[in-house]
């Protein structure tokens, strides 16, 4: 599902200039940017994104974050960027038993889907039985309790059976009303659905985004009116996923012009205050995904979520987070399917008188992908253990999303589909039929840009508060629109505020950063750790002269933004997958995040694998097409389509 949610304004009414801070972002905006109302709604943002924070320890909040800390700290937290996996208990060892029984003998019986090609509600509700829907409901309501980094490995198994179902364990349990209900409701309210959302009895969505309202969610426009003991629900939302009468959905709306999240039962068919517009969707062709339509629907004033600080953002936020992770932990799974079927294909297929899988271009794409795969496992494991430590983990989640649906979309085009060549668009094929499957997640919780700037934006609001709001408060209140430091009356403003940052800079430039030891690293893993560490700390002086030299116009530079924002995500990714590998057991799992760090770091330095680069990436995709690999051991290979 959607969404950069910083984008959602709590339209309080207010003007800005009412506000006693004037945010980095605003400022800039306000006087260098686009325009004024665009200045507010940022502003209103920056307001809602600090009552999150507040949510959270101050030990757990973005400032306290790994990558924040490794950007602006001069200590490069090393240890925070691997999260070692508890161990597995019997009870997650009987639920994934289970779940997995379910699926795999519906696939084999053929009766995984109805007439209508969606899941079967008679799988859907085996898996209820199994205790699927209540993963991540504690066991007092009836559910199994999973941590998050038990059951995001669990979702990737999963995915190698059927990816939908265990997108769908993410749209019921992370971003439904799952999550909403156990972090926000009233103890009323958790002892009416916790127990219904476990079994499975009633399943779940998130209902957002409008027509008028995707990336954009200041244009949200549908509204909840207190009449008596309830709710008067008036407007559309679009593209809702697992959205079908009978089920409950988490409704963003409008109450007092303030985001707000009800929790509403869809009635068991359309009635004329519930209609769904229904359209030909080509992705998540397994399950629904509809249009809702309200008119004067009713939802009970006891179902309005009500957290302790902030207000609707702060609900769909929390979701989006753990969402954000399920989504790579799914990608994960799909590109084992997609590696599982490119090994006997490429054993097979013999051209000038030789299988494929002896010829380097065809090693070097399996190598690859067990990179993307390994990346993709490494930043779930992470991000997984973060949140289960209490940390917000925002920017963390935001980097397992767009690696996790770049990596999906990478894979199935670049090295599944044209391994597979003609055969890929046979009806049947694992490429054909699932396409439109592997490239949604680049645009659903979140376009990858946009939350790339996103991302950005948290990394660099500590700093802009700090060292840059000041200024722009002294140029706002002086009237002062274009700075000249040439100009002593503004210099002389200005001297305090530059002085603090001219005493950081010398500070940074000054004085060592200082590194934890990773000698207990393989040499190979040990130099990419090295490289992501020192561009991290490094990168603080690169971000900060961006901000000086755009200064109020930073907002209106997306490519730039873009860009950096892209540079720092990829050195997050070394770090974290290369710690991934040198603990890893599996000789093959550390030889593909060393393909996948090298790959990385010529992304981040603009220069071309060597000799050296593709001989390692061709030994280790046939050392897997050959000798296989641990990380597909159960994972069920596609029949080889026209076997002539
Ligand atoms: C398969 C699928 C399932 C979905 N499931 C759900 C769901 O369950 N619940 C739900 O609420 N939503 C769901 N969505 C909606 C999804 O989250 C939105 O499609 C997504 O957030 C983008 O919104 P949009 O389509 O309106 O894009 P638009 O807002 O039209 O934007 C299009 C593109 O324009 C660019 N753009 C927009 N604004 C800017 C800007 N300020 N600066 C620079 N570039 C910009 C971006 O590249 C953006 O992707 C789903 C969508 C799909 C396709």
């Amino acid at each position: 599902m959607s969404i950069d949610i910083r984008n959602l304004t709590p339209a309080d009414g207010g003007s800005h200039s009412e506000r006693p801070d004037v945010s980095f972002a605003e400022t800039a905006l306000r006087l260098g940017g686009k325009s004024v109302d665009e200045a507010r709604r940022t502003g209103l943002i920056d307001t809602a994104d600090d009552q999150v924070e507040s949510m959270f320890a101050e030990r757990h909040r973005t400032t306290a974050s790994p990558i924040h800390r490794a950007v602006w700290e001069r200590r490069v937290p090393t240890d925070l960027f691997h999260m070692p996996l508890p161990p597995m208990t019997e009870d997650v060892r009987q639920l994934t038993n289970d779940c997995l029984h379910v699926v795999r003998k519906h696939k084999r019986k053929g009766s995984l889907y109805n007439e209508s090609e969606k899941l079967s509600d008679v799988v859907l509700a085996e898996l209820g039985d199994a205790g699927y829907w209540g993963a991540l409901v504690d066991k007092r309501y009836g559910g199994c309790g999973l941590s998050f980094q038990h059951f995001a490995p669990f979702l990737t198994r999963m995915a190698t059976v059927e990816p939908t179902v265990a997108g769908l364990a993410s749209v019921h349990g992370c971003i439904g009303a799952v999550d909403p209900v156990r972090t926000f409701g009233t103890p009323a309210l958790k002892e009416r659905y916790l127990p219904l959302l476990a079994s499975g009895r009633r399943l779940s969505a998130f209902a957002l985004t409008e027509p008028g309202a995707g990336s954009d969610l200041t244009a949200l426009k549908t509204t909840a009116v207190l009449d008596g003991d309830s709710y008067v629900v008036n407007g559309e939302k679009l593209f809702i996923t697992n959205a079908v009468p009978g089920r409950t959905i988490g409704l963003v709306c409008r109450i007092d012009d303030r985001p707000a999240v009800l929790i509403a039962d869809l009635p068991a068919e359309e009635t004329p205050s519930f209609t769904m517009n229904r359209y030909g969707l080509y992705a998540l062709r397994r399950a629904h995904n509809n249009g809702l339509v309200f008119r004067n629907f009713r939802v009970p004033a006891e179902n309005l979520l009500k957290p302790k600080v902030g207000d609707g953002l702060t609900i769909a936020y929390h979701g989006l987070n753990l969402g954000r992770i399920a989504l790579c932990a799914n990608a994960a799974g799909t590109m084992r399917s997609m590696l599982a079927s490119m090994l006997p294909w490429a054993d097979f297929r013999k051209t000038y008188g030789q299988p494929i899988a002896n010829r380097e271009l065809v090693q070097r794409r399996i190598g690859h992908l067990a990179g993307l795969i390994v990346g993709s496992d490494a930043l779930v494991q992470w991000c997984a253990g973060l949140i289960d430590q209490g940390y917000r983990g925002e920017m963390e989640c935001i980097i397992a999303k767009i690696f996790g649906s770049e990596a999906q979309k990478e894979a199935a085009v670049e090295l599944f589909m044209k391994t597979h060549g003609g055969r890929s668009f046979i009806h049947g094929h694992l490429f054909g039929d699932n396409v439109h499957e592997f490239l949604a997640p680049c645009i659903y919780e979140g376009e990858g840009e946009m939350l790339g700037m996103a991302f950005f934006k948290s990394l660099v609001k500590q700093h802009g508060q700090h060292f840059f709001e000041p200024i722009g408060r002294i140029l706002h209140e002086a009237g002062i629109k274009h700075p000249n430091l040439l100009n002593p009356g503004h210099l002389w403003k200005l001297q305090a505020p530059m002085a603090a940052y001219a005493k950081w800079m010398t500070g940074r430039r000054l004085l060592r950063v200082t590194r934890d030891s990773i000698a207990f690293m393989p040499a190979d893993l040990r130099r990419h750790a090295e490289f992501a560490r020192g561009f991290l700390s490094d990168s603080c002086f690169d971000i900060s002269r961006m901000m000086r030299t755009y200064q109020l116009k930073l907002a209106d530079r997306q490519c730039s933004m873009a860009q950096a924002s892209s540079q720092v995500q990829d050195a997050v990714t070394m770090l974290v997958a290369s710690l991934y590998g040198a603990k890893h057991e599996c000789e093959v799992t550390a030889a593909a995040a060393e393909v996948l760090c090298t790959h990385l770091q010529h992304r981040i330095r603009g220069t071309r694998p060597t000799d050296k680069d593709f001989r390692r990436a061709t030994e280790l995709g046939n050392a897997i097409a050959e000798g296989g690999w641990a990380a597909l051991h159960d994972v069920e290979q596609e029949t080889i389509l026209m076997k002539y």
